[in-house]
Order: structure tokens, then sequence, then C-alpha cells
């Protein structure tokens, strides 16, 4: 008979922890001394856990396990960017990318094996899709850079999902993964400074703001529908005026002083003019929220380019005249393909979208998000 699988202890946030102890009929109080463990001292052979009995280290040994990705490769960039290959389930691979900017830290991680939805200029689109990963293979991604950090003294301070996939079509575990990450028994990280940033799906952001009060990032891209559509197809599905209500919402439950993020990548001869900058800036007037720039990052037949040095300027000029806080993404890591939108992983395709893509065959009009709750 095969013995069942154990669970990772890495796939659970501190509420999932605490039930798992008192499922067992143990206390609650040693979920929080087993996050401890793993997150503060880097232990998790449950023998070496001194301050649980003897009873509880040997039913940890049968029933659960500690079970960090296996990293495939590293690559390092000459700007000091750090990209990992990670192993997922099915023979799959993702990527997570380290960004030291300034005493700054920021991992960027995957939430899924590719991406369903297929935005016309982001290279992980390209690779189709195959599945979600879970809590612990997100929540990984950071101890093994947090582990990769310790030798220099330093930690993860910042983290974006920003990686591969969408996260809130992966809410069931992206959602705990954020918790971990903000948990102070875990990695405790600001609230501030942990973002899930969501291509826009409006109803994923209505139940974020019932569970968590994590940043929030939102893929923007265009100013009106016309473009998005063309740019970000979940536009189809959840056009403009329904997603910045759902930003608005989940803001105010933010508290004064926290704003969205919106990002807009700017493509040449395509969303890049002052006309845009204009449409954007009246769009956004309402909403709470800065803009971060973040200019096209090129991949093979992408069939887009970088706008030039000034039009970026000037883009980013009329929107800080504007009033709104206007970053410029710099970009990073782009000799190892680790720059926005050149995560490709390794992806066995259940879209056959790499195929349609090879043979640069137009993307398919329908909805790919109706073929991701089908799969
Ligand atoms: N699905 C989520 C998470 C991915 S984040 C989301 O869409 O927000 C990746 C960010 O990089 C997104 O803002 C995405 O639109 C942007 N991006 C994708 N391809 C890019 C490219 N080629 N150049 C620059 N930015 C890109």
């Amino acid at each position: 008979m095969k013995a069942p699988a154990r669970t990772n202890l890495l796939d659970l946030d501190r509420a999932s922890l605490e039930q798992y102890f008192e499922r067992a009929g143990h206390k609650p109080f040693r979920a929080r001394q087993m996050l401890k463990w793993i997150y503060h001292q880097g232990i998790v052979d449950f023998g070496a856990m001194t301050d649980l009995s003897k009873f509880q280290r040997a039913w940890l040994n049968e029933t659960a396990e500690v079970r960090i990705p296996e990293v495939v490769t590293r690559l390092e960039s000459r700007d000091g960017t750090t990209k990992w290959v990670v192993r997922a389930a099915n023979g799959n691979c993702v990527e997570t990318v380290l960004i030291p900017d300034r005493g700054r830290n920021t991992l960027c991680v995957s939430s899924q094996v590719g991406c369903i939805l297929d935005c016309t200029f982001c290279s992980t689109g390209k690779q189709g899709f195959n599945g979600n990963l879970s809590t612990g293979e997100i929540v990984g991604q950071v101890l093994l850079a947090d582990a990769f950090l310790q030798v220099r003294g330093e930690s993860v301070s910042n983290v974006v999902l920003m990686g591969m996939g969408e996260p809130l079509l992966n809410f069931a575990a992206a959602i705990p993964a954020t918790n971990i990450m903000m948990d102070d028994l875990a990695f405790g990280i600001s609230k501030r400074r942990v973002t899930i940033s969501t291509a826009g799906v409006a109803p994923a952001i209505y139940e974020m703001a019932k569970v968590t009060d994590v940043s929030l990032a939102v893929s923007l891209h265009a100013p009106n529908d016309e473009l998005r559509d063309q740019l970000v197809p979940l536009n189809k599905k959840y056009p403009l005026a329904e997603l910045l209500d759902a930003c608005n919402h989940y803001v105010e439950g933010l508290g004064e002083r926290r704003n969205l993020t919106m990002e807009y990548t700017l493509i040449r001869g395509v969303n890049d003019r002052i006309a845009h900058a204009r449409e954007l800036a009246n769009l956004l007037r309402d909403v709470r929220c800065k803009i971060n720039l973040i200019p096209f990052n090129p991949f093979p037949d992408s069939g887009f380019e970088r706008p030039d040095e000034p039009s970026i300027r000037a883009f980013q000029t009329y929107l800080l005249n504007a009033g709104y806080a206007t970053m410029l993404r710099t970009t990073r890591g782009e000799d190892i393909n680790a720059a926005c939108g050149q995560l490709v992983g390794q992806v066995q395709d259940r879209t056959r979208r790499q195929e349609r893509h090879r043979t640069r065959i137009e993307c398919v009009e329908k909805s790919d998000v109706e073929e991701a709750r089908v799969s």
C-alpha cells in the first residue's frame, strides 16, 4: 500500500497550521513554535525541534515534511540580479528573480506554471499554462533567496508576486503564501513590502478585501478599454470601469496612508504617446494610486519595441505634472532574461499556446480565463 502523502508544512499559514495541530489533538501554540523553527531558525528537521515532545516529533515525522523546491539552475546578471529556475510539479519549472537595489532586496516570485492570460506583450503568456503552484512552492522561493542572502548577512526585504502567472487566479495558494511572508513568526515582512500584482481579476480583488491587506498592484497598460482589450485580453471580461471600482473598494480598506500601484508597460507607438498619458491621468483621477512605468522588455518575435528615452521621460513628466507619483522602473537582469515579462521557465503547455505562438497564428479570441476554469 502506498504511504499517504505527507503534509508540506510550507503549505500552511498560521491559521491552517494551528488547525493542523489542533485536529491531531495538539495545542494550537505548537503551530507558533513550528513557524519559528522553520522561518526564524531555518530548522526543518523535526527531530531537532527541542521544545516539542518526543511523541509530537514522531507524529510529525510520520505525517509531515518541510519540502523546499529544488533549484535547477541559478544565473547571475552583470547588474547583480539573480535568477533561479525552480522545479515545480510534473517536470515543470518556474523562475524567481532577486533584485538588489540600494540596500533593498526585492524578490519577484512566480505564482503559476506559465500563465493563462496571454497578454500580448508578455513572453510568459506565450509559454501557455500548466497549473498552479502550491503555497509551499511560492513560499519556498522566498526561503531559497533568503538562504542565499544570509551568507551576506542580508535577507529578502520586499516580495512582489510579479513573476510567472496570475496570482489572483491562484487565490487559494497565493493569499496564504503572502500571509506567511507578512507573519512576524515567519518572514515578518511589512504589508507595505509584500505586493500582489494582478492583470485585473476584479471579483478576486473584492475577495482579497475580505481576507487580507497586502499591497496591490494592477497591470493597467492602457488608458481605455479599446486598447486594453488588445493588450490584456482579460479586459474583455472585466473592463476598466469594473476593475477600477474593485480597486477603489480595496484601497478604502487599506487606510488613509496606503495607495495602490498602477503598472504601465510603455510600448513604442502603442500606448506611449502624450495623448495616452493625458487619458491615463483623467482615468485615474479618482483612484488613490501611484504609477509605475515599465519600459517594454523585448523578447523574440514579440512584435513590440521599447520607446526611446525621450518619449519615456516625456510620458513620466506629463504624469508627474498631473500630480501622480510616477516611478520609472529601471530594467534589471536583461542579460539573463530576468526582466519583467521575460520569465519563461519550462512549461509543459496544456493550452497549445506554445505551438500557436511558434507558428505565429493569431491568438484565440475567446476568453482564456474560461479555459483556465475548466482545466
Ligand atoms: N499576472 C500578474 C503578475 C505578472 S506581473 C500581472 O499581470 O500583474 C508582470 C508584470 O510585468 C506585469 O505588469 C506585466 O504586464 C509586465 N510585463 C509583462 N511583459 C512585459 C514586457 N515584455 N516588458 C515589460 N513589462 C512586462
